[in-house]
């Protein structure tokens, strides 16, 4: 068998967003993922479900790995052909122990890359509105290492050079030995009121700051029981934060959101959030895909094989439009066959679908709801007119109801179906048991239910009760009903069944 290949990639800081692209590639080349708690653990949901997870950080029911053993593991998997992906928070050269993972990969003869990330030594301080550098307060930077105990420490730290050799200093791994650090940066010369700020889980939801003088921030650190893991950061550019923060100024700074939207969709919500200066968090719940059952197809086929035969085509989601297309391409229908039919759209989005595609669709109702499509729809149609609906599998009834109460002949076929993706994520109900969920969006009724049915999944026997814990945004009435229906407590719910009017409820209400 060759042997494979592992990529010692930076994960950077925390935000899933702040790998490097080639970072990305490799993981998402890779057949098995090895990483810990400092590399993104929603970078992991980027990667295709059946690439095998290894997590070799700490946790507190069971034995760490240690670092022998992780090298170890690494030579073994490629030795199994298998590539691999070692994801290291940061930069992997950075007190990442990178060099004994290539080495020992060296003497097996195992091919490697290292890839570089951001490290949080460069990175948190600037989520924090400090520079490590500036013009005229610090030309230059120094990390070092405050994981040692102190005695350890003195070895490894020549404080008298480390103290007057440079501008900035950034200590890594070192919130428990603040005392230790400050009062030897005094010893050897500092002023004791030089500015120092902590800064803990930077480009996170959890990010906060916390600033003092060598003086005094033992004291700061013990009063607020400020945890790590943070990165400490002494010297004149500290004070630049009060004028350069700028994360901390966005309205869903700090706020973690679940963003439950299909798969295909999930984006768009998603990056709203991130601009907004959140955090979002995906957990697709469903999909969609073209639907296999012999009798579905056949329905299709036969709808479109009248093409010419229709007046109106309705379609009430953007997968309906993909959807529809995907079946026009591969039943070789040319759309120009639909020359006498015309075509609406239920939302804006749906429209700017169609018009993407060349199709101006008739003008739009107020309210995306398939009642108020009927509304405007009303003096257009007909009765003995024929109309064509192509939509999910869970549509709704209502719509080929009305139009046939109008006399209207409306063939309803399911282009796409809507699945469950079946995922378990342990990080998501470690975050939801510990309150790290601030809000979850619902964009549909069957996100509701799906998200329910993977939570159980999970082993979760009271979903809603893991779900009290953070504000529940729903986006339209009719996805909020069904959140009661589960026994859910409905934060809010936006007026507009659009991702504007979901995201304008969300900063509202958190
Ligand atoms: N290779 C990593 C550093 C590993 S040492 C890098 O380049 O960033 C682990 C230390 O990094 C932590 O103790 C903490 O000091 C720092 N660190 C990593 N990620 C951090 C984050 N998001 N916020 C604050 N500190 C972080």
């Amino acid at each position: 068998m060759p042997t494979g290949k592992v990529y010692l990639v930076g994960a950077g800081p925390g935000d899933p967003k702040l790998i490097t692209v080639r970072g990305l590639e490799a993981l998402q080349r890779s057949e098995v993922v090895v990483y810990d708690r400092l590399a993104g653990p929603q970078l992991l949901n980027r990667i295709p479900d059946h690439v095998e997870r290894i997590y070799v950080g700490k946790r507190p029911d069971r034995h760490t790995m240690k670092q022998e053993e992780i090298n170890r593991l690494l030579v073994d998997l490629a030795l199994q052909g298998k590539t691999v992906c070692r994801l290291k928070g940061g930069d992997p050269t950075v007190f990442g122990r990178v060099g004994e993972e290539a080495g020992l990969l060296r003497q097996h003869g195992i091919d490697y890359e290292i890839v570089p990330g951001i490290t949080s030594a460069i990175a948190v301080p600037a989520y924090a509105g400090i520079p490590v550098t500036h013009r005229e307060l610090a030309s230059s930077f120094s990390v070092v290492t405050g994981h040692e105990s102190p005695d350890k420490l003195d070895r490894s730290i020549q404080w008298d050079k480390v103290t007057n050799a440079t501008g900035t200093l950034l200590f890594l791994m070192g919130v428990a030995k603040i005392g230790y650090i400050s009062e030897q940066l005094i010893r050897y010369g500092r002023p004791p009121e030089t500015s120092v700020a902590l800064v803990r889980w930077g480009t996170r939801a959890e990010q906060a700051t916390l600033v003092g003088t060598l003086a005094d921030i033992e004291a700061k650190v013990k009063e607020a029981n400020f945890q790590p893991p943070a990165v400490i950061v002494v010297g004149d550019v500290v004070k630049q934060r009060e004028e350069l923060q700028w994360i901390e100024r966005k309205p869903l700074f700090g706020r973690r959101v679940l963003v439950t939207r299909a798969r295909s969709q999930a984006s768009e919500l998603a990056d709203r959030i991130d601009e907004l200066g959140g955090e979002p968090y995906e957990f697709p719940v469903i999909e969609t895909r073209l639907p296999e059952r012999p009798e579905a197809v056949q329905a299709i086929r036969e709808a479109l094989a009248c093409a010419e035969a229709y007046d109106l085509v309705v379609l009430t989601s953007v997968n309906g439009v993909e959807y529809f297309f995907r079946w026009l391409e591969r039943t070789g229908t040319d759309i120009r066959r639909f020359h006498k039919a015309e075509f609406a759209a239920v939302g804006p989005k749906t429209a700017e679908a169609l018009r993407a595609r060349g199709i101006t669709p008739c003008p739009l109702p107020e309210k995306f709801h398939a009642e108020s499509l009927l509304d405007s729809l009303g003096g257009r149609v007909k009765a003995g007119q024929k109309a064509l609906l192509p939509r999910g599998d869970l549509a709704r009834e209502l719509l080929p109801k009305e139009l046939g109460a109008l006399g209207v002949e409306a063939v309803s076929v399911d282009v796409y179906e809507t699945v469950p993706t079946g995922r378990k994520d342990e990080f998501l109900l470690e975050l939801l048991r510990e309150g790290g969920i601030h809000a979850v969006t619902f964009t549909s009724s069957s996100t509701v239910t799906n998200l329910i049915e993977a939570l159980k999944g999970m082993g979760e026997e009271a979903p809603a009760e893991l779900l009290a814990g953070a504000k529940l945004v729903c986006i339209g009435p009719i996805t909020a009903k069904t959140a009661e229906k589960y026994g859910l407590s409905v934060a809010a719910c936006s007026e507009a069944s659009t991702i504007d009017g979901l995201v304008q409820t969300l900063i509202d209400s958190l």
